[in-house]
């Protein structure tokens, strides 16, 4: 019906391929970079501070504790929760590996519970009914950057006693009831890749209120020794404790100096990725069988990701299909996410096989995350589509 497609042999809607993911760096970053390499401290400088402080003011949090990824700062974040050996801490499948591998660095066990159908985020109902006497943590993840259903998991808890550690990887600058992510669970999770919305090339933070947590994070990250190199050398002292065991999973001050930079641009970026979520929503809630990521009342998304999903019975191929269809429009489609529990690890190592959380699982096999970054052009965006409408309505029934 429409012109043939690129993978049938036509002529791709662009001739170089759209990333899903990008990140921005300006000169303004690469000067304050060169700065910082110019100094006498690359790392444990006064950067991380700066950048520590910055970042807590801009989320609403009393402490952000910088990490070498994000991944490390969910260890950490599992640290301070007092994670270990025979505890459970209930996640979702609909993520990022790390989010659960960051309990069994622990020695304590991930849970899985389903999502919900809507938004695909971490379904409370279904936390509840995972919850055990060992259950210590409940780990939401603000799929694609809209906040979790995060007042009903603060209230289940509350009610058991348990700590929060939001995953809010995709949702740095969301907002949740009018309140920012990073100041409403006891621990928020941060990620600094280049796909996020700010980068330091690899980076994390936690973000909390509680002046505790903050201090044994900031050990954990350092060996689990007290203070740091630059406080001894201020006051001219050599000895130091290592009081608990911990890792070198410090942010040099070089990518501190960079994070400062990029959170300068945060703004701007958030409303970029907005401005081109509404161009999608507008430009393809017209198109057949296409199912929209859905927004709650109340919820301002940071749109991490823009995950189209669509009804298998109107189209005449699968998701592989028309996900080839779309690289071949030179489209960089990706899929987030193959569900956690099903990865040959978890498998191996807890006995999954496949159909335990069905709303996980049945997502996953329509889920094809569109490119959403905020140095894309409208015309990157129109792009998009151009190339969704053809191959959906290609395939079409
Ligand atoms: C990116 C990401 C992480 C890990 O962050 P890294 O900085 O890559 O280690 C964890 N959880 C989620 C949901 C992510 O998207």
């Amino acid at each position: 019906m429409t012109e043939t497609l690129a993978i049938n042999g036509g002529r791709p809607v662009r001739s170089t391929l759209l990333p899903y993911g990008h990140q921005m760096i300006d000169d303004e970053d690469i000067a304050a970079v060169v700065q910082v390499l110019k100094s006498d401290w690359i790392t444990t400088g006064p950067k991380v501070a700066e950048f520590e402080d910055v970042f807590a003011g801009f989320v609403g949090a009393k402490y952000a504790v910088s990490f070498s990824s994000g991944t490390a700062a969910l260890h950490g974040a599992a640290y301070a929760a007092g994670l270990k050996p025979g505890d459970e801490a209930i996640t979702t499948p609909m993520t990022f590996c790390a989010s659960a591998n960051c309990v069994i660095y622990q020695g304590a066990k991930p849970i899985f519970a389903d999502v919900t159908e809507d938004t695909l985020n971490i379904n409370p109902d279904e936390v509840a009914s995972h919850i055990t006497e060992k259950t210590k943590a409940i780990i939401p993840v603000d799929y694609a950057g809209h906040p979790a259903d995060l007042d009903s998991i603060k209230e289940i808890a509350e009610d058991k006693n348990l700590t929060v550690i939001e995953d809010a990887c995709h949702a740095l600058g969301a907002k949740y009831k009018g309140k920012s992510v990073g100041s409403i669970c006891d621990m928020t999770v941060f990620s600094f890749h280049p796909v996020k919305h700010i980068t330091t090339g690899e980076g994390g933070m936690v973000c909390t209120d509680n002046g505790e947590s903050a201090a044994r994070m900031r050990r954990f990250r350092n060996h689990g020794i007290e203070g740091d190199a630059r406080q001894r050398q201020a006051k001219g002292q050599w000895y130091y404790e290592m009081a608990d065991l911990g890792y070198n999973y410090r942010l040099t001050d070089i990518a501190c100096a960079l994070g400062l930079s990029q959170l300068r641009k945060l703004d701007e970026n958030l409303s970029r990725r907005r401005k081109i979520a509404d161009f999608y929503n507008a430009g393809l809630k017209d198109v057949p069988g296409l199912i929209l990521p859905a927004v709650k009342n109340g919820v301002i998304p940071a749109w991490h990701l823009y995950p189209i999903r669509f009804d298998p019975s109107k189209f005449r191929a699968g998701r592989g299909e028309i996900f080839a269809a779309l690289r071949a429009e030179n489209i960089g489609v990706n899929v987030h996410y193959i569900p956690v529990h099903t990865h040959p690890y978890y498998r191996r190592s807890f006995g999954y096989q496949g159909g335990e959380y069905p709303a996980s699982e049945a997502a996953y096999e329509t889920l094809i995350s569109l490119p959403m970054f905020h140095s894309m052009s409208d015309e990157d965006g129109q792009d998009v589509i151009q190339a969704v409408e053809k191959v959906f309505r290609w395939y079409l029934q």
